[in-house]
């Protein structure tokens, strides 16, 4: 394949089918015939760490005798012109390393180990270590593999080995906390001690592989991001007991943290991004999928991002996406700068129905994001890790989730082209062409950003701190000076109110009403100016007090631009509220700020997103209208996007377009919207 295509892979999950039984010639053909481009093939699986080749490390599968499954399918796959990456499962082992070394398990904080079937779960801390960069050295040496993954590098236990006792007390001087109970600064120092682990296990294969074939492309696993290890979220999809897989002391964390994974740190070993966000299984809307995409792209500094994306529920394909759900996805990962990528479970006995329904829509996404392009937004919305792990830890939906993933449904339904950006990585050059900043419940928001922000502010930015923002450090502690506090004009909290079911009024525009709930910070106003009120309920049946106000929404101005303080988590109550109206409010609140490109009574569901080069500005239209309600996609009419500055207009799939010329602009219409768009303008 060529460099610069887009990446269409497949994982064939061989630890779900019978060596003996698997047919390659068939199955390698079934996916090139289908617009497959690259084969993720198991070299060390999840089953009993067993291998598909005869290694010299790690046994083999017990049906191979002998057989090189792992070759024969490289050399069919490779027949093809498929690219070919070896999987490499680093976390389950088998019995011929946990019988024999006990002590090389990963362990709970009560000491129990992390079981699957036959494997069990091995510390990454252990000598188990280096027997993964051993065997994945030894199958890039083997073969002339285009890469490989590592999957599941983490600490999906705790870990409270006596590795991991050992090492923490040698690289911090402290005991490894059993609990998160203590010192929140301890704590933190040991949350940021498992994603060092981690990091440094990951570059550490790399390594071992790439001297051995430097030329390989080399990506690892990154697990659910923007989503929570929440029991009481996952009994709400299922009933029962949740996985045996996660402990009970992370209930309710942030998932990455629960693995020890941090993109940001991680990227630096890596050449791509993996991650794996399944939106139905972490209960989100159709657009999550899209969102964590660019958020791993931000957070990974503009490396490829390759998305494990969902396609089955179960092994064996039962209760699978509908096809327009997995059409539009494809969409939507592209046109938030994703490839595409899929497991197929149990490999010849899976539904197939669904991989026909990708195969046809795969060459016309290829030209979706043109070369040399970049992502072009003018709302940027920040994602703060820190306030997830580290302010949130333990109530990581409530405080933090909620808000931000809400904020993010809200700025989609604004239609204006948005990009999410790395509290922990923020570059000035990202906010140069941002006109609007959100900060949604960024409570550690980092010294280094709040000044960025700042200036982006005083140059003309408009800045929406809501919840929240800026009041404690980056151990979740306090701080005695808040860090927007002078920007803002106010201090935040940290005390909260409960507005119970009460009412935001506007104090301009005679009074309007957004009914808002839920607690929010106190704001003590130093010199802002109030532009809301916030007037609590005192009981269910009795109206808002408007002799009980509190300031709820303050404005100031900062140079050429200017800050509000939204206390509110308006996102959160947009996500789990259905306050609608929260689109609305901000709506009004930009009125006067004059947007480049916006759509104009567009679907709700309809998602934008530009990417440009020097000459050419490709506007996607995604369409997940009905999706998440009925997995049916509806097809709009007359959907229509303001391009300022533009003077041609075609789509790029040969839709029908009406153009009319609107002051500096055009109005684009496409008289019909399907899956998803694209709007070439010049
Ligand atoms: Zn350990």
């Amino acid at each position: 394949m060529e460099q610069n295509e887009l990446i269409r892979a497949v994982t064939l999950e061989l630890s779900q089918v019978s060596p003996r039984k698997f047919d390659i010639k068939e199955t390698v053909n079934y996916f090139a015939d289908r617009g497959f481009n690259t084969l993720m093939v198991f070299a060390v699986g999840y089953l009993y760490g067993e291998t598909y080749y005869p290694s010299a490390v790690m046994a083999p599968h017990e049906e191979l005798d002998g057989r090189d499954l792992f070759g024969e399918i490289f050399a069919e796959a490779k027949s093809r012109n498929l690219r070919v990456f070896a999987y490499v499962n680093s976390f389950f082992g088998g019995a011929e390393f946990y019988e024999k070394y006990p002590d090389w398990t990963a362990r709970w904080a009560d000491g129990r180990e992390t079981t699957q079937v036959r494997a069990k779960g091995m510390c990454l801390n252990s000598p188990y270590r280096e027997v993964i960069a051993r065997v994945s050295a030894e199958v890039c040496a083997r073969y002339e593999v285009d890469g490989l993954y590592l999957d599941e590098p983490s600490l999906q236990s705790w870990c409270a080995c006596s590795y991991c006792k050992t090492k923490y007390r040698n690289d911090s001087g402290r005991e490894l906390p059993l609990s998160s109970e203590g010192d929140r600064k301890d704590f933190a120092v040991f949350l940021e001690w498992r994603s060092s682990c981690v990091a440094d296990f990951v570059g550490e294969v790399g390594r071992a592989c790439k001297k051995v074939r430097p030329s390989i492309t080399y990506f690892a696993q990154h697990a659910f991001p923007l989503a929570s290890t929440s029991h009481s979220l996952h009994k709400h999809l299922f009933w029962g007991t949740t996985s045996g897989r996660t402990p009970p002391q992370f209930e309710d964390w942030y998932r990455p943290s629960f693995y020890g994974q941090d993109i940001r740190r991680v990227g630096d070993h890596l050449d791509m991004i993996g991650i794996e966000p399944w939106r139905r299984f972490a209960g989100y809307p159709a657009w999550w999928q899209g969102a964590c995409v660019n958020y791993a792209r931000a957070s990974g500094r503009n490396k490829p991002v390759l998305p494990l994306m969902e396609y089955p529920h179960f092994p064996w394909g039962l209760g699978r996406l509908s096809d327009d759900e997995l059409h539009v996805n494809c969409a939507d990962v592209v046109a938030n700068g994703g490839d595409l990528w899929w497991p197929m479970y149990a490999p010849g006995a899976a539904d197939k129905g669904g991989w026909d329904a990708l195969s046809k829509v795969f060459s016309e996404l290829s030209e979706l994001r043109q070369p040399n392009s970049t992502c072009s937004a003018e709302i940027a919305i920040l994602v703060s890790r820190n306030s997830a792990e580290r302010f949130a830890l333990g109530k990581v939906n409530e405080l933090y989730l909620d808000d931000l993933l809400g904020t993010i449904q809200i700025v989609r339904e604004l239609h204006v082209p948005y990009k999410l950006l790395v509290d922990e990585n923020l570059t000035v050059d990202d906010l140069v062409d941002v006109k609007v900043i959100f900060v949604p419940s960024a409570a550690c928001l980092s010294p280094r950003a709040a000044e960025i922000i700042k200036s982006r502010v005083e140059q003309g930015g408009v800045l929406i701190a809501q919840g929240l923002v800026g009041t404690h450090d980056e151990f979740g502690q306090l701080r005695a000076t808040q860090l927007l506090e002078e920007l803002l004009g106010v201090r935040l909290g940290p005390e909260l109110k409960h507005a119970r079911l009460g009412y935001l009024i506007d104090r301009a525009n005679s009074g309007n009403r957004v009914l808002v709930r839920d607690e929010f910070p106190t704001i003590v106003v130093n010199s802002a100016e109030v532009i809301y009120d916030i007037a609590p309920s005192r009981d269910l049946f009795v109206p808002p007090s408007l002799s009980d106000l509190s300031p709820g929404v303050v404005r100031r101005r900062v140079g050429k631009g200017v800050a509000y303080t939204v206390g509110p988590s308006l996102g959160r109550l947009r996500l789990r509220y259905e306050l609608f109206e929260a689109v609305n409010f901000y709506h009004d609140l930009f009125t006067g700020l004059s947007w480049d490109i916006s759509g104009i009574d567009l679907g709700s569901q309809v998602g934008l997103h530009v990417w440009r080069n020097e000459t050419i500005c490709h506007i996607a239209l995604i369409n997940q209208q009905g999706i998440s309600d009925s997995g049916r996609l509806a097809r709009l009419s007359n959907q229509s996007v303001f391009v300022n500055g533009a003077s041609r207009a075609s789509s790029l799939r040969g839709s029908a377009l009406d153009v009319e010329k609107v002051g500096a602009g055009m109005r684009v219409t496409l008289r019909e919207l399907a899956h998803w768009d694209c709007i070439v303008a010049s």
